[in-house]
């Protein structure tokens, strides 16, 4: 691709400056590496380096910037937090940064029974909002302190939430602002509290891996709290536990909201952290949800009656929320306290089985890195929302390997997450479809598949402008 010359940048930038002023635009080589950077080890490369970041402040702004950009034909680039596990948020060419962080307005409207907020709220604090009114935020990433909502709604990811359970987080998102990569700016949805059917154009911008617009606003319902019930059961074996979490699903028990679990070595590390003891054997542990305490307990009651068919060591109602509370910490601090430990990169696959084949795939996510010419020579920790039937098989990269190995190892585990997610059938359900996954989509949908994508896109975007290289895929060999 043809690099913009000094005089067109000169240009470009002081175009994107009449937009949103000199404050919000930055070519400063430190914040053009900070927004061209992901959580991926591997280093920048200087000729992929974002010509320039900006901070618009509405949709209007960003309809702007859009029409400059395809009239210089430079690619633009949507950033929330860059915390993106799928590569999408690794640039493969240089261009126009959208940083949406100056759009963080979150506004309720109670008497029509939703919330608006803008992509650059972070999770947390919209959740916390959403609590403070009685109401529930149907996604909950790992990454809540620091993820967008235009990356999380980009995603369409519900997180550690159970599909099975509420549904995605795209059931309760009503409508959307969005500005198309030509600048026009649409409204979608509705303002009333169900969907629509038929044709709904949401569902381009929701879980449309930032391909065919920006999200510059979503209307999202309010879901009143449940009351929960805490569960907790402990496996020997982890065909064992797999064969329980299967059960649960034959036995149609009410779905857990949650339901995490830990490989028995790899708890014992975040038990260790929680200060308790180490537990005897792989551990799960879930929430039912009801419209009273009763409910909620007598859901988890069923649950766990699924689960004692499978020869636990233990298996209980946890009561005291502070144990709940230290076990959903220790699971959720692993990968960053072991990073710490061992100044390495944690870096994970995201394995997805199909119901019938569960017990098979924990085997084969137990031996996810066999094999594999460097993955295979480090440890294997493992955990996932097993609810979900979704596996977390990650290793620790140490940072004293070179960018080649770094870039070899995020290849290998692509290549083996494909190869997996492939054989049973199924797809990653938290980090989006495209970037790093460009290539399991075109082997699990085919070509016919990915070429509609490709068409929608290049009607949508003529010129390619938005997200340039997600849809083609940017593994570090490209
Ligand atoms: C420690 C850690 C834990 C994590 N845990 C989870 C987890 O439990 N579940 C999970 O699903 N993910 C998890 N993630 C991945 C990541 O946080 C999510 O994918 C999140 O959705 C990305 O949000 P972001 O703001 O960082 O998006 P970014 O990385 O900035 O962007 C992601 C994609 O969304 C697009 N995008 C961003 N904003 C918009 C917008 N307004 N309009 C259109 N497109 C947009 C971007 O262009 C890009 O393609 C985790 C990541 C980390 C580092």
């Amino acid at each position: 691709m043809r690099r913009l010359n000094e005089k067109d940048l000169e240009r470009l930038v002081r175009r994107l400056k009449d937009i949103v002023s000199d404050d919000y635009v930055s070519t400063s080589l430190f914040e053009r590496i900070r927004c061209g950077l992901d959580v991926y080890p591997y280093a920048v490369q200087r000729e992929k380096l974002p010509y320039v970041i900006v901070l618009p402040e509405a949709a209007s702004q960003i309809s702007e910037i859009m029409r400059v950009a395809n009239e210089f034909r430079v690619p633009v680039y949507v950033r929330g937090s860059g915390t993106s596990l799928a590569g999408a948020s690794r640039y493969k060419f240089p261009g126009i940064v959208i940083n949406t962080h100056r759009m963080d307005a979150l506004e309720f409207f109670e008497d029509y029974g939703f919330a608006e907020c803008e992509p650059g709220c972070i999770c947390y604090d919209v959740m916390k909002a959403f609590e403070e009114r009685g109401a529930f935020l149907p996604v909950a990433p790992g990454s809540k302190v620091i993820a967008s909502m235009g990356g999380l709604l980009s995603n369409n990811t519900s997180a550690h939430i159970i599909d099975a359970s509420i549904g995605k987080f795209s059931d309760f998102v009503l409508g959307v602002e969005a500005v198309l990569p030509t600048g026009e700016i649409i409204e979608t949805g509705t303002k009333g509290l169900r969907r629509p059917s038929g044709t709904d154009l949401t569902k381009f911008f929701v879980g449309g891996d930032g391909l065919l617009g920006v999200i510059t606003k979503a209307r999202i319902r309010l879901v009143p709290t449940f009351f929960k019930a805490h569960g907790y059961a402990v496996y020997e074996e982890l065909d064992a536990l797999a064969r329980a979490v299967q059960r649960m699903y034959m036995e149609h028990r009410p779905m857990p909201l949650y339901m995490e679990f830990m490989e028995k070595e790899t708890a014992s590390i975040g038990y260790e952290i929680k200060g308790m003891s180490p537990p005897p054997g792989s551990v799960i542990f879930f929430v039912a949800i009801g419209a009273s305490q009763q409910e909620a307990e007598d859901k988890l009651d069923l649950i766990l009656q699924s689960l004692k068919k499978e020869e636990p060591l233990e298996a209980r109602h946890i009561s005291d929320l502070n144990e709940w509370e230290k076990l959903w910490s220790a699971r959720e601090v692993i990968g960053s306290f072991i990073m710490q430990k061992n100044e390495s990169q944690f870096s994970s696959a995201e394995i997805v089985s199909n119901l019938k084949d569960l017990p098979a795939c924990m085997e084969d996510v137990r031996h996810f890195n066999e094999g594999l010419p460097l993955l295979s020579q480090l440890k294997l920790y493992l955990f996932g929302h097993i609810g979900s039937l979704t596996m977390h098989p990650g290793v620790l990269i140490p940072r004293d390997w070179d960018d080649a190995s770094f870039r070899k190892a995020v290849v290998e585990k692509f290549t083996r997450e494909t190869a997996l997610n492939l054989k049973y059938g199924t797809c990653g359900g938290e980090w989006g479809q495209f970037a790093h996954r460009a290539d399991f989509f075109r082997q699990r949908y085919g070509e016919t598949g990915y070429n509609m994508v490709r068409q929608f896109k290049a009607v949508v975007d003529p010129n390619n402008i938005l997200n340039r290289g997600v849809l083609e895929g940017n593994l570090p060999v490209d």
